[in-house]
Order: structure tokens, then sequence, then C-alpha cells
């Protein structure tokens, strides 16, 4: 028997080694269209790569899946993080888990990862065959052909693998297939805001703010980090995972409001700068601040509210204790354009998951053949979750193609 894993990437290799290992005498072949395989494994997390995140409860793991949280559960149950970091380390790649349950190699090298995966592959003798392209696959009685840049290949499995596309004809040949696509569109980037002052405080982070699209419900916490070209941090990342369709309809121009601190209500606010005029009266204001904003930020954002620093706080009137709290808990700025996080960016849409069997990652269009990996509408947020995904989809298609062996056996 000869199965095709289409792509060399994460899922790729993952749905190749296990697919060799559960079929002993089938021969297993990869095909990768460009020169080098595992190239996104070898740029990622600044070249340490980010091989999962240690979050064990898999209901907590789901929420960082803007898309496809539903369809990967049953993955996730089967090789979790904890699978994944017990596949790797007893392979030789010891771990480390930094903070957020970012997990690198102790090595932070990323190719330590690449070279365990290859050297999987070769142990299994699972063949790799670079700048070979798939253009299209036809499909019957039970038999794929294969036509790639080097020729036809017929084989009786297939598992495409081969990552999201930015534009919608990178999936042509799997549509031609039957499969609905889900129109890609980036996912994870920061906000450009080339007309706001703000940007003059680069560098300058705060460690809880909310960051909210305006006219929509999409709103995400966590540290904001202003950069030269606008806003950027954990919590805009976020945002622009959970809000990648809606944003990308709005073609990347939208107002957002800023609550800077982590008290959202209005009312309690009030009081507890209420309580702070009268505590600290005395006090010029730019010397005496309420809430863990860094200095520069603080008087930015005084003058935003038309309040100068020099004043004592107990000169601040009904009228600019109200526009106070307006900056504090809805700062609003224009965004204009988007811009890659550290060249880190994956796709959201691909091959529609109603096309898919969650237990399985077997098309339900065509038989035999299976899917891993980003290329379908699965991505998550920055951590980790996005490679979770590639090697619990893999390992899934590769336990179960062609076999009716049982695929508990996760070391
Ligand atoms: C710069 C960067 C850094 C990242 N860092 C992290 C990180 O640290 N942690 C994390 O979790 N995620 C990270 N990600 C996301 C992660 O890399 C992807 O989600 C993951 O690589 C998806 O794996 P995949 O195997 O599905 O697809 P890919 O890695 O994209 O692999 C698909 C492969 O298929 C090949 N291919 C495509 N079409 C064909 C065809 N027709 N025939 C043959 N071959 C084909 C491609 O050339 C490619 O090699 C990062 C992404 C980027 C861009």
């Amino acid at each position: 028997m000869l199965i095709c894993i289409i792509g060399g990437g994460a899922a790729g290799f993952f749905a190749a080694i296990r697919a060799a290992e559960v079929n002993p005498t089938a021969d297993v072949r990869i095909l990768e269209q460009s020169k080098h395989v595992l190239s996104k494994v070898k740029v990622s997390g600044g070249g340490r790569c980010n091989v999962t995140n240690a979050t064990f409860s898999i209901p907590e793991m789901l929420k960082a899946y803007p898309r496809g949280s539903r369809f990967i559960r049953h993955a996730l149950h089967i090789f979790g993080p904890e699978q994944v970091m017990r596949w790797f380390s007893s392979r030789g790649v010891g771990l480390k888990t930094e903070s957020f349950g970012h997990v690198f190699p102790i090595s932070d090298d990323s190719q330590t990862v690449i070279d365990c995966l290859l050297t999987a592959c070769r142990d299994r003798a699972v063949q790799i065959e670079t700048q070979n392209a798939v253009r299209s696959i036809a499909y019957s009685k039970g038999l794929f052909e294969l036509e790639t840049s080097k020729g036809i290949i017929c084989a009786e499995k297939v598992i495409v693998a081969s990552g999201g596309s930015p534009k919608r004809s990178g999936f042509d040949w799997l549509e031609a297939l039957g499969h609905r696509i889900v129109d890609p569109v980036p996912s994870l980037f920061t906000f450009n805001m080339p007309n706001e002052r703000i940007r003059n405080y680069m560098g300058v982070s705060v460690p809880n703010a909310t960051v909210r699209i305006r006219g929509t419900n999409f709103e995400y916490s966590g540290a904001l980090l202003i950069t030269h070209w606008g806003m950027s941090g954990p919590a805009v990342l976020k945002l622009s995972a959970y809000a990648a369709r809606a944003l990308n309809e709005m073609d990347y121009r939208f107002g957002i409001q800023v609550n800077w601190i982590a008290e959202k209500n209005q009312e309690v606010l009030r009081i507890k700068l209420e309580e702070h005029i009268q505590k600290e009266g005395l006090k010029q204001r730019k010397n005496s601040k309420l809430f863990p904003i860094p200095e520069r930020l603080w008087l930015y954002l005084l003058e935003r509210a038309d309040l100068k620093p020099e004043q004592i706080w107990r000169e601040t009137g009904s009228k600019g204790l109200s526009r106070l709290i307006e900056v504090l808990s809805n700062d609003t700025y224009k965004v204009e354009g988007k811009t890659t996080f550290k060249e880190e960016f994956v796709t959201c849409g691909g091959v529609s998951l109603d096309d898919i069997d969650p237990k399985t990652m077997q098309s339900k269009v065509i038989p035999g053949l299976y899917f891993a990996g980003e290329v379908m509408d699965i991505d998550a947020i920055t951590g980790g979750y996005n490679f979770q995904a590639a090697w619990s989809t893999g390992y899934l298609a590769g336990s179960l193609l062609g076999s009716q062996k049982e695929y508990s056996n996760c070391t």
C-alpha cells in the first residue's frame, strides 16, 4: 500500500511518522513542493519553536482556537499537549515551559525539533520527496491518482497537509474534489495607527488593558504594547485572531476603545478617583497616579483628558474627573491597516470543517482522503497552539488511515 502525505510541514511529518508506525508494511511518502521540509518549524518562535502550550485542561486549551475549537476537541483528547511533550521528550528533545505555558526545546533551537522529526522518519523508512508539488488529485474506485510536478503517482491513501494559503486559489485543487472552502484571510497581526500621537510612546506597555473593536462585541484583555506603528502585545494579537474575518471585511480600518486599567465599571472608577483626590489632594497629578500605568503614558493620558500634570488633584472639577474617567476606561483610536507580528501569521479559513470527520480527519466527500494541520479551517492564537493543532490532527489522520488498529498508544 502507498500512503502519500502532501506537504512536509509539522502536520505532514507527524501524519507520516504515525502512518508508518501503524502500517509497518506500507510505503509512506511525503511530497513537498519546496526545496526544504519543515521550513516553518525552522523559523517558528523566533528560531526557538514554541512546540506546544502546557495547558493540560482540554476545555481551557480549546479557548485558544478562534476557529475549529469544537472540531479539534477529539484530536486534543487523543493526542494533546501532554502526549506531544512526552513524544518529543522520549525522543531526546528536552523541553522547558516558559511563561504563559509556552513550551520550547531546552536547546532554544528549532533545529532540535527538526532533527527529531527527520530521525523518526528515517527510523520508520518514510520517504521524503522535495521539489515535488501535487497539482491535482483524481479519485476512482478506491485509488488516488496524484498529478505532481514529477509525474503521476498512484496511492491507496492520501493525507493532505499542505498548510494555509493567503489566496483562495491555493485551495482550488481541493475544491475541485468537491470540498467546500472557507475564504482564507490572515490572522495574528498588530494594528497600524499612522495618524495617532500614541505612537510617540513606543516601547511603553501596560500589564492589563482591554481593547474593543468599536461597534462590535470583539474585545480582549491582556498586556498592551505601544509600537512605532501603533499597538501590539497579547491583547491586540488575540483580538486580531478572534476578529480576523470581521476586520478583513472592514478592510482593516476601524475604531478601537482602550481601557488602560483593569477597572471596567465607570462608577467604581469614579469612586476610586474621588477617594484618591481626597487622600492625595495636595499632590500634583503627575506625581500621584492611581493605576499601574507607566509614567510617560500617565502624563499623556492626563493631557488627553485636558488635565495639567503639574496641577494638584484637589483642583480637579467634576468635568475634569469625567474626562479622565473616559480617557482611562474608553480611550478611542483609529486603526488604518495591519502589520504582521514578528513574521508570525496563520490563515483563518481553509477546507471547511463540515466536510471532515473530526473523529478520523477523513474527508466526508472522498473516502480514503484525510486532512491534517492548517489546510483546514482551524487556527489559534500565539503560544504553541497552532503547532499543537498540527501534531494532534496529524497524529489522528496517520493513526486511522487504512487500519482499524487502536490509536490510544500515545507515546
Ligand atoms: C514565522 C512563523 C512563526 C511561527 N511560530 C509558531 C510557533 O512558535 N508556535 C506555533 O504553534 N505556531 C507557530 N506558527 C504557526 C505554525 O508554523 C503553523 O500553524 C504550522 O506550521 C502549520 O503546519 P502545517 O504542517 O499544517 O502547514 P505548513 O507548516 O505550512 O506546511 C505545509 C507544507 O506543505 C507544502 N505544500 C503546500 N502545497 C503543496 C502541494 N500542492 N504539494 C506539495 N507540497 C505542498 C508547503 O510547501 C509546506 O512545506 C508560526 C508561523 C509563522 C509563519
